[in-house]
């Protein structure tokens, strides 16, 4: 154990020395200004990088740019799913699952099941926003925001620390098992299952796990089911099957064709100012040759190893890392940056200004709907009750005639109390039904906090004094709220 504790330490120095000495020798601006191209090196290395397959894993070369940035802002968006379990609001945890009690708590607000059709809007709300985003920016979640390439950017981030640049990875892979090469393998295989693991962990927080029931023995088969699943997928698919998820198992990835158009802006090769693409002669361009020096470092960057100049492909992410790797090339060779950049069909082919977002009917169709469903889920959420009333009127029988003659209806009220703390009722009626009376009278009935309590309620009256207005108004009255509730009289006549 301890020498696998002095290896890893031996490992991460050793990898920290080998950053250290990257950076002393990178070039500074002057050494890279354009009388000193180099672009030989990155021929050499292009030779490296083949498009993606299927075949092979895809080791993308990781290069700084305003993408890069873009993507590691990204990355944050994930940053509250690993903190808010670690959040109390008025003494409990801020947001918490609570499956047993049936109780899903949002800081101040607590849902309850008969609340759940507010679910469906916040779905319906994630699916629309998903299908607008992809209609002005492709798949502009994917590359950025997706969990799928989040975990894969830091799984990746963890493999480039213990086995370096991607050539060197490359080598790794087909060289013979020696000691190192099961020392890099076991330390990297050790921080990704520890990533996966805290994911799994972090996720069941939500539903009133706590760390320290994975510790005791108190965490249930079910917990630890859900969490080794959790584990496991994240560990496998960010891991191993990274790139293979987007391109072969993501359905997203194959409707989202039927939801761009001619207008959506993804990152795109200029083949009118790229072609005829070729390599430099000498660090010199050929007359009529185009921008595109064909060095491959667009691919080479690419983490589903797309080559965006053979054209829009379904295993695009829309990342634009490709942009950053051409911008940095065009600024060595001196040509405008923007070989490849964001832009719209219309816009590269016919030379069509954007339409604006507000002309354009797919997105309106989408905001209406986004608006439609931020709506009703915010009137939901203003206009959640501390209590429920429901009122069953008894089905067998409808009534029954009592020894005097009169007509009785049997009623059973669900009250719930979803407040956090006991609550005390009445229940009272109103009808335009004369002489109509209850056997006993509702009061001060306690309706413990998170609870349903059904409260049977029988009515009677005599049938000549029911007229053509049979229905009944029951109310139940507490200090947080008034609720009505309207329901019917049966009598012989109303089954004429
Ligand atoms: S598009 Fe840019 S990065 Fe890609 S091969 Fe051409 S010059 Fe190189
Ligand atoms: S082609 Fe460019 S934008 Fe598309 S996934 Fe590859 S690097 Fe990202």
């Amino acid at each position: 154990m301890l020498s696998c504790v002095i290896d890893l330490y031996q490992c991460i120095s050793k990898r920290i020395n080998d950053m250290m000495l990257r950076i002393d020798s990178m070039p500074n601006e002057r050494e890279m200004s354009k009388d000193n191209i180099q672009v030989d090196n990155l021929y050499t290395e292009g030779e490296q990088w083949v498009q993606n397959l299927g075949e092979k894993t895809v080791h993308a070369k990781r290069m700084g740019g305003k993408f890069r940035l873009l993507k590691w802002l990204g990355t944050l968006v994930w940053l509250p799913f690993f903190i808010t379990p670690y959040i109390t609001w008025n003494g409990q945890q801020a947001i918490l699952f609570d499956i047993e009690k049936r109780q899903y708590h949002l800081f101040d607000v607590t849902i309850f099941p008969q609340d759940l059709w507010m679910l469906t809007m916040v779905l319906l709300f994630l699916a629309i926003l998903l299908a607008a985003m992809t209609t002005v920016l492709g798949r502009v979640f994917c590359g950025y925001f997706c969990f799928q390439t989040v975990w894969t950017d830091m799984f990746t981030k963890v493999e480039d620390f213990f086995e370096g640049a991607p050539i060197k990875r490359r080598k790794l892979e087909v060289a013979p098992w020696d000691l190192t090469k099961i020392r890099i393998k076991i330390s990297k295989h050790v921080v990704w299952l520890a990533i996966a693991f805290l994911s799994g962990v972090t996720w069941m927080l939500y539903f009133g796990v706590s760390w320290s029931d994975y510790f005791d023995g108190s965490a249930s088969s079910t917990t630890l089911s859900i969490t080794a699943a959790i584990s496991l997928g994240a560990y496998t698919f960010a891991g191993h099957m990274r790139e293979q998820t987007c391109l072969w198992i993501c359905p997203y990835a194959r409707i989202q064709g039927a939801m761009v158009d001619k207008q959506t802006i993804m990152p795109t090769y200029d083949h009118y100012r790229g072609e005829q693409r070729g390599k430099l002669s000498k660090g010199q361009y050929t007359k009529g040759q185009g921008d595109c020096i064909d060095c491959h470092q667009c691919v080479a960057v690419c983490p589903t190893g797309v080559d965006i100049r053979k054209g829009q492909e379904y295993g695009c992410i829309t990342c634009g890392l490709c942009i950053d790797a051409c911008d940095s090339v065009m600024t060595k060779v001196g040509k405008a940056t923007g070989l490849i950049r964001y832009t719209s069909l219309d816009e590269m082919k016919f030379n069509k200004p954007s339409v604006a977002l507000y002309k354009r009917p797919r997105v309106i169709v989408y905001s209406t709907i986004l608006v439609l469903a931020l709506s009703v889920l915010g009137a939901g959420l203003f206009s959640l009750a501390p209590m429920d009333l429901k009122v069953l009127h008894d089905r067998q029988p409808l009534f029954v005639q009592l020894s005097d003659g009169s007509i009785r209806n049997k009623y059973e009220l669900k009250i719930m109390n979803k407040t956090h703390q006991s609550m005390l009722v009445d229940v009272d009626f109103e009808s335009e039904i004369a002489h109509l009376t209850s056997q006993r009278r509702h009061r001060n009935i306690t309706i413990p906090s998170g609870n349903v309590k059904s409260v049977y309620v029988y009515l009677k009256a005599f049938e000549k004094d029911v007229g053509d207005n049979n229905s009944v108004i029951f109310s139940v009255t507490s200090g947080e709220a008034d609720l009505e509730y309207k329901s019917s009289f049966f009598t012989p006549k109303s089954m004429n």
